[in-house]
Formats: C-alpha cells, structure tokens, sequence
C-alpha cells in the first residue's frame, strides 16, 4: 500500500476511534521510533534446555506489562507463553518461551492496512495503539502467534505500558526499560531465578554478550524457512 494513504487511513482510523485526539499527538506517539538507532539490533538467545519447568519469564512479563488474563485461554491477551514444539521427524517434544520474535521481514507490518504495526530502527517491532483498528490482520499474518487481542475493558495498566481495548498487541522487547538502559523483565525474571536461560543484547555489536554466545553455542530461529530472520534465537532447540 502507498505510505501516504496507509498514513491516512491512520490518522482517519484515530479520528474514528478517538475524537478530540489531535494529529500532534500522533506525531508524538511514534518519537520513540525515531530515538532508536539503525546501528543496533535488539535480539533474544534462549537456551531452551535450561527453561524447560520454570515460567518465571511469563510472570514477570504479565506483571511489567499489566497483561493479566481472566481465564478464557483462547481470547486472553499472552505477550509471552510457554509453547511445546514438536520435532516431526524424532517426535522429540521441547518446551520453550515463545513470544513476538520481533523479525527483520515482519509479515504482521505488511498487511497493516493503517500503519500502526510497524519496526523500529533498532528492530524492535512495536504495535501504534492510537491508530489500530482492530482488524487483526497482523494476528492473521503472525506464523508465531505473536500477537493478542484486547477483548477485555482494561484495569491496572503499567504506566509505561499502556494498552487499548479492541487493538491487537504483542511482546515490546520492553521498549521502555531498552530505552531507559535496562534489560527486559523476562531476562530479569530468568537471572534471578538462576536459570540463565535467557540473554539480551544487540545483535549487531561483536563485542555484546549475546553475539558472543552465539558464536560459541550453535543457534537456530524457529521456522527459517520462512525467510523472516527473527531477532530471537535458540539453544538447544
Ligand atoms: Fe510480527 Fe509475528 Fe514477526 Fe512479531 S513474530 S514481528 S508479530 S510477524
């Protein structure tokens, strides 16, 4: 879709959905995009062997990130979810964290018809609530399941996670700790319960932790074929 009419159908989307929100406040909402840097890229390296009973990750996300569900697992919002993959060919069951894998190539952008889907410099691939319409064509178009709805009228939001009832939604890296120098909270969560499992760092600097655990672990994304090249990466899978 031309950029100039996806931007309109935005900004026609927020008047829709929002009255009095001014095109100012749009303009705003995206400085976050224009702070990150092209020389970096945000990623995840999980060591699937070391996760696979501790769910420390998806509580620590849920409480940062005020996504606490209401018992419905099929319409409940689920940034992060233990997954079990099945190895078709050994029958070999793994569980592992599975969450928006934040791609280069992300499908979900693409069918965005209004542009509130869309990726960060740094890759961190972020979700414009002021100008999602809902439609759940990225939810379509995610092969990973990576994005939730909100169904529910929202109670105790984070602050700096703020959330909007009939917009779809997904794992933020935890944009706002990244830019504030911090690491997201399922890392946290996973370091101080021991595990280990989890390391984040950008891709893009020889010099970072999670570079040089990748070249000493052998690291596999999920679905490769699908020529997405996700920012998350794993061991042992
Ligand atoms: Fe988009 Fe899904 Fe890729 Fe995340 S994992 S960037 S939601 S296609």
């Amino acid at each position: 879709m031309n950029p100039d009419r996806r931007q309109l159908l935005g900004w026609a989307a927020a008047a829709a959905l929002a009255p009095g929100l001014r095109l100012i406040d749009l303009v705003q909402a995206r400085s976050p995009e224009e702070a990150a840097s092209v020389l970096q890229r945000w990623g995840l390296l999980i060591d699937v062997e070391k996760c696979s009973d501790c769910d420390a990750c998806v509580g620590a996300c849920r409480d940062e990130n005020g996504w606490a569900g209401h018992g419905r697992p099929a319409t409940d919002a689920q940034w992060i979810r233990k997954a079990s993959l099945r190895d078709r060919g050994t029958g070999l069951v793994q569980t592992l964290p599975l969450m928006c894998q934040h791609c280069e190539h992300p499908p979900c952008v693409d069918v965005c018809p209004t542009g509130a889907s869309f990726k960060r410099a740094d890759g961190i691939v972020l979700v414009d609530k002021h100008i999602c319409i809902g439609c759940r064509y990225c939810m379509m178009a995610c092969p990973y399941k990576g994005r939730s709805f909100v169904h529910e009228t929202l109670e105790g939001q984070q602050p700096d996670a703020p959330r909007g009832k009939g917009t779809a939604e997904a794992c933020t890296l935890c944009v706002h700790r990244i830019d504030a120098g911090r690491i997201p909270a399922c890392v946290e969560a996973c370091a101080a319960r021991g595990g280990a499992a989890m390391v984040f760092g950008d891709l893009n600097d020889a010099s970072s932790a999670i570079v040089k655990a990748m070249a000493v672990h052998r690291s596999a994304t999920i679905r490769p074929d699908l020529g997405l090249d996700p920012a998350v990466h794993y061991v042992n899978l």
